[in-house]
């Protein structure tokens, strides 16, 4: 999940930022938005985007499912970001933060699984004008079984790359409208994405005198010092334990380092994925539950899947919006989408 503070707006928008009180940051009325070239252009980059990333993954052996919207439980680690409520027939379901669990769970059907899933996080309200958050937004969540780290990352890499590829091919229309120079991802698509560790990182930033927590995710003006130096995407691996949800892998030969990954865009867009090799051994699961200060019953129907055995895995959730923000070069993410829902905003 985002671990981003969100106290000092000032540092916290993205490469052509929002004053956090500017009318900029809001979205016009539907109709003018809708109107709008850019939000035309942005979407059909979108489309773009999606179309190539489901060709893509379909001829990697991906099956494309319908995500499940509402659960019992979902994702418990959307920190900073509240969880919605829904009265399911006298229960109360949550609607998904993030399709974390059912991936897992789906990878007992088909060994490799893809979802479009759109996520509800009750961000906070001061987040509404950073460029990168939304209260509603959609992940191309990607699970691969028997798979592992390396796999996840070639794969998010892959995917991304071929999605870009696609759009410099076929929406050179659209870019231009948007300013947006199409010379820009040479660096992307000549590839490989960069790759640093954690440790790497917190090092990088204390020599550009930014103090970054090396127990914690990293902190948002330090990932925008990163992302604005890099030219093309890179990997940060290896969060610390207690960065992370329960269901990220533990190394086993390097106790307290999980075996995941966050994506980066250059340019100072900042985080478009998660992902990570997932623990799959129920009672490891119930241990990292506990440890997070969460009672393992809530859990109660992946617990029991988890004890009749799920394969292992690995995998990733790429923010479509923050992708086509990326892509079309674009100041705030709102902008790639048609009904957009800033946090503490009310809007349709
Ligand atoms: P997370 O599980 O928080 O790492 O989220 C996975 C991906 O979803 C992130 O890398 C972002 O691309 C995207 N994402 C997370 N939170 C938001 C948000 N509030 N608004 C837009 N995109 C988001
Ligand atoms: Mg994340």
């Amino acid at each position: 999940m985002d671990i981003e503070p969100s106290t000092d707006l000032s540092t916290q928008s993205g490469p052509a930022s929002y004053a956090p009180e500017s009318a900029d940051r809001m979205p016009p009325s539907p109709r003018e938005h809708l109107a709008s070239p850019v939000t035309r252009a942005a979407l059909r980059v979108q489309n773009t985007l999606l179309a190539a990333a489901r060709e893509y993954l379909a001829e990697q052996g991906f099956v494309e499912m319908l995500p499940p919207v509402i659960g019992p439980v979902t994702d418990p680690g959307a920190r900073g970001a509240k969880q919605v409520d829904v009265d399911y027939y006298g229960h109360r379901y949550k609607l998904m933060t993030s399709s974390i669990l059912y991936k897992q769970a789906a990878l007992t059907a088909f060994g490799r699984i893809f979802y479009v899933a759109p996520n509800v996080r009750l961000e906070p309200p001061e987040t509404a004008g950073t460029g990168r958050h939304l209260a509603e937004f959609h992940q191309l969540d990607v699970e691969i079984a028997d798979g592992d780290r390396a796999d996840a990352m070639r794969t998010a890499e892959g995917v991304v790359t071929f999605a870009v590829a696609r759009v410099v091919r076929d929406r050179s229309e659209e870019l231009a409208l948007l300013g947006r120079d199409p010379d820009a991802f040479a660096p992307l698509l000549d590839g490989p994405f960069g790759l640093i560790t954690h440790t790497e990182a917190v090092a990088t930033l204390a020599g550009l005198d930014h103090g970054q927590n090396p127990d914690a995710e990293i902190d948002w003006p330090g990932e925008k010092l990163l992302s604005e130096k890099a030219d093309r995407p890179f990997f940060v691996t290896d969060y610390p334990k207690g960065s992370r949800g329960f269901y990220d892998k533990e190394d086993p030969r390097r106790p307290g380092v999980l075996n995941n990954f966050d994506l980066i865009l250059p340019e100072g867009f900042g985080e478009v994925s998660s992902g990570s090799e997932r623990e799959a051994e129920y009672r490891r699961i119930v241990a990292r539950i506990r440890e997070t200060g969460e009672n393992p019953a809530k859990y109660e129907w992946y617990l029991e899947l988890l004890r009749a055995g799920i394969p292992g895995s690995a995998g990733f959730g790429i923010g479509v919006e923050r992708l086509t923000r990326y892509v079309s070069g674009l100041d705030h993410v709102w902008q790639a989408v048609a009904f957009p829902k800033l946090p503490g905003v009310v809007a349709p």
